[in-house]
């Protein structure tokens, strides 16, 4: 297989000016699995904000409350610690597909994609046609037809990038607030305003115009496939054993590729696979159907272009299970289950015992008093009542204003705690400890602090 050496990508000319890729139409295996995977992700982006699990969003991020809630579990901005685990954890689950399957993400899964080719090229053949016209069209002068199209593939496209936009700001502030929001004026809550108006700038500017671009040149992920990736990793490729020399199906001597260039047409980074490996691939898998196509239509077996490893392309022995995969794979292992230890040993409050501002100690009545405060946050996606009680012991004596408190889902409150000691005694005492029980729940938390005593 070549491997390509051109020093630009396909859309960017050599004067630096942008090559618009218009890809034209294409049926097959692939991209109907691809259409009907979008369909989803879709519904899935849509739904989350609206469904409920646990009287809350699925996923509700609520910046403005510091209150996070994923799939019935909630967070506060105490378990931020968490997220490292999440991130490390997607990171390897996205390893070990890379490893094994290439850009299947970028192809297949990840948003930009997604929306591009689910929604935005939609549009765009609907209203423009296929990509002949479209050319055709544009390269024409300005004339009715050619205005009125452009209007209203461009209103569809603000019209859906708003809504989008919408669906997006309802993930951190909640739908009803979204929803009254969009009732009232920008004035009442400009912020959120400003933010939907970023957003859609944003989304438009680049599902309406920088498309491509943005996997080019300026994703983090494609830049790494190189070093994740190996001569076994599935790619998408191009058999040049079988397709070369290329040329006319009735040439007997002409391998399969009839240099139709239809593999170069459909591909929405307007490269050519039969260059070999190269990062502007985004693995859409077009060119595969593309030239399924082909094949079908001259009798020839399908696969020309096709999944398979490079070692796999070139006739070579294939290994699927290989060092680097054992290793992201490991990794991954590891990483999910310190993920799960951390999660689950994860209390569903927080309790901390805290010195209040001023003297460690004042002396009343010939005892010495410790003034304390616990700090107590509510972790439960429900109200939850506290039992608060001293462990008293050497004669100390509590005074604990509250020792019942009800909490709602995520709300925090300070109780202050008051410790005594005989003076004569308050040199043995060496902590304070306070036992908490939520109501419901099984097991106590002990929280203690240093008892502070004068030295004699
Ligand atoms: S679609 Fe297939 S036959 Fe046509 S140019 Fe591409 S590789 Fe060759
Ligand atoms: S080369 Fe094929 S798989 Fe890669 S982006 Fe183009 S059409 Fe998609």
């Amino acid at each position: 297989m070549t491997i390509a050496t051109e020093q630009t990508t396909s859309s960017i000319r050599q004067d630096g000016q942008r090559n618009f890729v218009h890809p034209a139409d294409v049926k097959g295996r692939f991209t109907s699995l691809r259409a009907l995977l979008f369909v989803v992700l879709i519904a899935i982006y849509v739904a989350l904000p609206f469904i409920k699990i646990g009287g809350h969003p699925a996923m509700f991020l609520d910046l403005q409350h510091r209150s996070f809630y994923l799939f019935g579990s909630t967070f506060n901005a105490q378990d931020f610690w968490l997220v490292f685990f999440l991130v490390t954890g997607l990171a390897y689950v996205l390893f070990v597909l890379t490893s094994m399957w290439g850009r299947v993400w970028c192809g297949y899964a990840c948003p930009q994609t997604v929306f591009l080719e689910g929604v935005y090229r939609r549009i765009e053949r609907w209203v423009e046609g296929p990509r002949q016209t479209r050319l055709r069209r544009n390269a024409a002068p300005v004339n009715f037809d050619k205005v009125w199209r452009k209007l209203i593939k461009h209103l569809l496209f603000i019209a859906i990038t708003l809504v989008l936009a919408h669906v997006f700001l309802s993930y951190f502030v909640s739908l009803p607030s979204m929803i009254k929001m969009v009732q009232g004026s920008p004035a009442e809550h400009p912020t959120a305003f400003a933010w939907v108006m970023a957003f859609s700038a944003v989304f438009y500017f680049n599902f309406s115009w920088f498309r491509e671009q943005f996997c080019v040149i300026m994703c983090p992920y494609g830049r790494m496939q190189s070093v994740l990736t190996d001569s076994d990793t599935m790619v998408i490729g191009y058999d040049e054993k079988r397709g070369e020399p290329r040329g006319k199906v009735s040439d007997p001597n002409n391998g399969d590729c009839i240099n139709c260039n239809r593999c170069v047409v459909v591909c929405p980074t307007g490269i050519d696979i039969r260059n070999g490996l190269q990062i502007d691939c985004i693995g859409c898998a077009a060119c595969i159907d593309a030239c399924d196509e082909i094949m079908l239509k001259i009798g020839r077996p399908k696969g020309l272009v096709r999944y398979d490893s490079l070692n796999g392309l070139h006739g070579e022995a294939k290994k699927f299970f290989r060092p680097r995969l054992w290793f992201y794979i490991a990794m991954g292992l590891i990483g999910l289950t310190v993920a799960t230890i951390a999660f689950r040993s994860r209390s569903d409050y927080e309790a901390n015992l805290l010195r209040m501002q001023g003297a460690p100690y004042q002396l009343q009545d010939g005892k010495v008093r410790n003034s304390l405060e616990l700090h107590l946050v509510n972790k439960r996606e429900k109200t939850a009542v506290f039992s608060i009680q001293g462990v008293a012991k050497q004669g100390q004596e509590f005074i604990i204003p509250a020792t019942t408190v009800e909490l709602e889902s995520l709300k925090s409150r300070r109780i202050p705690v008051f410790v005594l000691v005989p003076r004569g005694k308050a040199s043995q005492i060496h902590k304070v400890q306070l036992r908490i029980r939520a109501e419901g729940s099984e097991t106590e938390q002990i929280v203690e602090v240093p008892f502070v005593s004068p030295k004699n």
